[in-house]
């Protein structure tokens, strides 16, 4: 089978990970955009899907290829949302996922409401003008929990519990992440409508 060419906009290596082992057996070759040569792309909007529309086009106009990019965060209850559009640079730049979690511990300190939930958007874009760009999002929720545990995941996974299962984000097996996160759910909707016919439409 002809394996469509589809760059990713990302330059997260966790992220990238989990995006290919969901779309690779869909008959996507899927390439960082890193290997094109691709900056990477602002992100000043303040909702997750006009970021990720930024990230797809930003691509796509500097590949000439179809363009899958996610924007995604944590969304913390009582801390009104945030870090949300910013988690991936909540303690400023560098980007640093050590600094990121301290900095929401300190802001979690003595506050006994630690729900919270990761969101993500992914669009994919078949070319830089496409009208009609492929869309999906996942929510998947949990708790920040008082002490780190596990290896696995990126970012904040390892302060991520998720109650119903008493381990963090860190501490699930990939392919099991892989089944239910905010990612897969969104991937999982973008997987469906590839599926249905993602070069007929428009
Ligand atoms: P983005 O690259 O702007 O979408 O940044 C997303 C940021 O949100 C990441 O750098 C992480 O800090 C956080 N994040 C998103 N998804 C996850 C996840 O699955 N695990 C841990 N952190 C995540």
């Amino acid at each position: 089978m002809q394996r469509e060419r589809l760059v990713i906009a990302s330059r997260n290596a966790g992220k990238l990970r989990e995006i290919d082992a969901i779309l690779a057996p869909l008959a996507f070759e899927v390439i960082p955009q890193d290997a094109l040569g691709v900056d990477e792309a602002p992100e000043p909007h303040p909702t997750f899907i006009e970021n990720a529309l930024a990230k797809a086009r930003h691509a796509a106009a500097a590949t000439g290829l179809a363009a899958l990019a996610d924007d995604s965060g944590i969304c913390v209850y009582a801390l009104a949302g945030a870090p949300g559009v910013h988690s991936a640079r909540y303690a400023g730049e560098p980007k640093s996922d050590a600094r990121n979690n301290a900095r929401l511990i300190e802001a979690l300190a003595g506050i006994v409401d630690r729900r919270a939930h990761y969101y993500c958007v992914i669009v994919l874009v078949r070319s830089v003008d496409d009208p009609q760009p492929l869309i999906g999002e996942g929510i998947w929720r949990g708790e920040v929990t008082r002490a780190p545990l596990g290896e696995g995941g990126f970012g904040y996974d390892p302060w991520f519990m998720l109650p119903g299962l008493g381990l963090t984000a860190a501490q699930l097996p990939a392919e099991q992440k892989n089944r239910v996160s905010h990612r897969a759910l969104a991937l999982a909707q973008i997987a469906a409508r590839v599926q249905a016919g993602w070069r007929s439409a428009c």
